[in-house]
């Protein structure tokens, strides 16, 4: 294993950066800067030296190994934020046999050195990018290690069930071979059971994880563009604005309440002759239908009605100049009824993630539904060989839901969406 070393904070300038340095020789190559580090997990204060030049005062902190984040020996250096100066003492530790890190590199190495398992950390990834408080919620259960917890309860139980199965095995009558105890059903149907209701959740669970997606919908002119407007003057709900990824599509980032929810103007929505419109237009049109929701928005108190779909908010714009028709009116020229319409979708959304799960991620849903299925299988008369190889596979895509048995390529998946010091 190389030495290496990262800005674990936000590059740029600020009141103090953190280099974190990590693996053998790690203490070597910190004392070298800052000299003498006696006690692990006490901040000194030093004065960092490269060949007789002063290179700034630091925090600096020293973690042994099988004690730190990664699980190696470790080196946090917490100097000033300047840019200038993080790349002084990147400069001097490259000097000192340390390389730059990878993107992920110490998360990598916290896996490897089992500090945390795969489930762990796709929960730290999520919290890294979580934007909402249910965001963070959510990451913290998983990176606190509830799906691992689970997980071996659940593997305890199919470790019985193995157990009762080779019992049957070395016990059976010569006469009655394989002869599986019904108990090992009785388990496989509790265990079929609960593992069910984990990946009933998922898609709740996703939706905390991912955000929703709500497109507001009605033919040009209706209001559509100055509703979203509006919704971005709210300034306690604004996350951020970006322009979508289509230019028919501009998507507006809402924190509605701890839901994540990106607003879709679809405005590109209409007739059109140009060719590359039409080509937007039909985009605008299959983002809107994808939707989780679409906000169906007319002064008229129409719905879009090749859009609609059970469970869609159909709502009247301009309620400041037109006759009121519909439950849910808004103005936003005078801001009128935008708040219960926030209220309405929070409603609706919210109902949608009522039972979210400790499943968070595609991946860990496919090993949970393999490890299901093997644990269907599991039914009688079909010998204790055939079972107990079910039993097998159904540990072995458990173990992989935690990154017990991995791949490698697996891995560069994970582990490609961090950023650099982490
Ligand atoms: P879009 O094509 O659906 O995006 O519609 P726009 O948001 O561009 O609005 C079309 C026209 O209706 C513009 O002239 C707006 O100023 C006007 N408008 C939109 N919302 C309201 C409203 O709540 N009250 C009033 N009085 N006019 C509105």
């Amino acid at each position: 294993m190389d030495l290496i070393f990262a800005e674990a904070s936000p590059s740029g300038r600020g009141g103090v950066s953190v280099i974190r340095l990590s693996g053998p020789g790690a203490r070597n190559a910190a004392e070298s800067l800052a000299g003498a580090l006696p006690l692990a997990r006490h901040a000194y204060l030093r004065t960092l030296r490269d060949g007789g030049e002063i290179i700034d005062q630091a925090l600096v902190l020293w973690f042994q190994e099988g004690a730190s984040f990664t699980g190696e020996e470790t080196a946090e250096i917490q100097c000033h934020g300047a840019s200038v100066v993080v790349r002084r003492i990147a400069h001097a530790l490259m000097a000192r046999s340390a390389r730059p890190a990878e993107a992920g590199e110490f998360t990598r190495r916290a896996f490897l050195n089992g500090r945390m398992d795969l489930a762990e950390v796709e929960g730290l990834g999520d919290l890294l990018a979580a934007e909402t408080d249910l965001q963070r919620r959510q990451a913290m259960r998983v990176l606190s290690g509830e799906v691992r917890e689970r997980v071996d309860r659940w593997r305890r139980a199919l470790i019985r069930m193995g157990a009762l199965i080779e019992a049957s095995i070395d016990f059976a009558d010569e006469e009655v071979p394989d002869d599986v105890p019904e108990e090992v059903f009785e388990l496989a149907q509790a265990l079929a059971r609960e593992i069910s209701r984990e990946l009933d959740g998922f898609q709740a669970a996703e939706r905390v994880r991912n955000g929703f997606e709500v497109a507001i919908v009605g033919r040009p002119n209706a209001g559509k563009s100055s509703l979203i407007n509006r919704l971005a003057r709210r300034e306690v709900a604004i996350v951020s604005e970006v322009p979508g990824t289509t230019r028919d599509v501009l998507e507006l980032r809402l924190d509605l309440q701890g839901l994540a929810v990106t607003v879709l103007d679809t405005a590109g929505l209409r007739e059109t002759g140009d060719q590359v419109e039409r080509l937007g237009v039909s985009r605008a049109a299959e983002r809107a239908a994808a939707a989780d929701l679409r906000i169906h928005l007319s002064p008229e108190n129409q719905a879009v009605s090749d859009l609609w779909t059970p469970g869609d908010l159909l709502v009247q714009s301009k309620a400041d100049v037109v006759d009121l028709r519909g439950e849910l009116a808004v103005s936003s020229a005078t801001g009128e009824g935008i708040e219960r319409l926030l209220g309405s979708l929070y409603e609706r959304l919210q109902d949608r993630i009522a039972g979210a799960g400790m499943v968070t991620h595609e991946r860990q849903f496919h090993e949970l539904s393999w490890a299901k299925q093997e644990i269907e299988r599991l039914v009688p008369g079909q010998g204790a060989e055939i079972t107990a190889e079910h039993v097998r596979g159904a540990a072995a895509s458990l173990d992989r839901v935690v990154g017990r048995i991995a791949a490698d390529d697996y891995l560069d998946v994970v582990f490609s969406s961090f950023c650099i010091g982490k």
